[in-house]
């Protein structure tokens, strides 16, 4: 069994280093206590035989019993962060913490199907409907058969659900014996919630801000339709904080939060210049725009549906800034650049 690596830092927050699969290797919980040694778990990470092991043993480190966690935050709906509260509610009876908006998405993910408002999606579950929409955009067959299979395997990371209280985002919260500021950004995750104590500049910021990774941007239908422009208002927003520490959802705790922000936001507008280049020769669907952004770094199933998803949030936002069109053929769709189109017409 892999155990957790436990680190404590400043001002009484201990990092527990959870392991998980490859390729993020492992997840960063917190845990806060408080003067009366009520304890509140950030993010517990995903249910598997071996987290559970893992947490018994934490608790056995810390010398803490199940009756001193009292809540739990779950940053986002990501099974990374928040599969394991339902176990751990079930073991301490704590009340789990989330926006009500990052609920919606586990509902929408793992909860009573998936229909969409838009009429996208038709009722069926994800599962079935994200392989059909894949390969709309392209997608050969080799892969998207195998993206089923992929989603379902994560239905045992987030079981039991929890029962969720939603965060009054009117109000700080309380942890550790601190008040602490939530700021709501999507992108990367709808209702995604960092956690921020003025006094002391901590940024508690899940996977809204990582250090050397670039947090995945999904284009998922039924979800947010601008996923990209969403994620980059939420990099500014978090940016405008002074932040002396700040405590991401995987690798390291950093300093250098506002370096960090302004470095992802070039790399997206980067990556848009370079997906808005590849459409100057002629329209490609999103799955040749995905091959071409992404070819050597896909090795998995995993990796592909993260980078499909990428690419399409991509596109929408060309699309948005109407730098791009999508034209809609044969039941499927390709994306062909603004300005070759204007040229065309005109
Ligand atoms: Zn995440
Ligand atoms: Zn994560």
């Amino acid at each position: 069994m892999s155990k957790a690596e436990i680190t404590s830092w400043d001002k009484n927050i201990l990092q527990v280093s959870v392991p998980m699969d490859s390729p993020l290797r492992q997840v960063n919980s917190y845990i806060l206590t408080d003067e009366k040694g009520r304890v509140t778990i950030i993010d517990p990470g995903p249910r598997s035989p071996d987290t559970e092991n893992c947490w018994l043993g934490i608790l056995q480190e810390l010398n803490l019993s199940w009756m001193d966690v009292r809540d739990i935050v779950v940053t986002h709906h990501h099974p990374d962060h928040y599969g394991l509260a339902g176990w751990l509610q079930s073991q301490s009876g704590c009340k789990v913490w989330m926006t009500e908006r990052a609920h919606a998405e586990a509902r929408l993910m793992w909860g009573d199907g998936f229909g969409d408002d838009a009429g996208n999606g038709n009722g069926k579950d994800i599962n079935d409907f994200l392989p059909v929409y894949f390969s709309r955009h392209g997608m050969t067959d080799e892969w998207s058969n195998g993206i089923k299979a992929h989603l379902e395997s994560f239905n045992s990371q987030v079981e039991p659900q929890p029962v969720v209280s939603y965060l009054n985002l009117a109000e700080p919260f309380r942890m550790g014996g601190r008040e602490w500021q939530l700021i709501v950004t999507g992108g990367h995750a709808p209702g995604h919630v960092s956690l921020y104590h003025a006094d002391s500049g901590l940024m508690i910021c899940g996977d809204a801000v990582l250090p050397q990774i670039s947090p995945n941007v999904s284009l998922l239908p039924g979800s947010d339709p601008q996923p990209l422009e969403t994620f980059l208002q939420g990099l500014r927003e978090l940016g405008s904080y002074p932040v002396s520490m700040a405590f991401p959802g995987h690798r390291e705790p950093f300093a250098g939060f506002t370096h960090r922000v302004n470095s992802l936001l070039a790399h997206h507008e980067e990556r848009l210049d370079t997906a808005a280049a590849l459409l100057t020769s002629g329209p490609l669907s999103g799955f040749a725009v995905c091959e071409v952004l992404f070819r050597s770094r896909v090795t998995s199933v995993h990796q592909m549906r993260f980078a499909m998803s990428e690419t399409l949030a991509h596109l929408a936002e060309l699309v948005r800034r109407e730098r791009a069109v999508m034209l809609e053929a044969d039941g499927g769709f390709l994306f062909a650049s603004a300005e070759r189109v204007r040229e065309h017409i005109s």
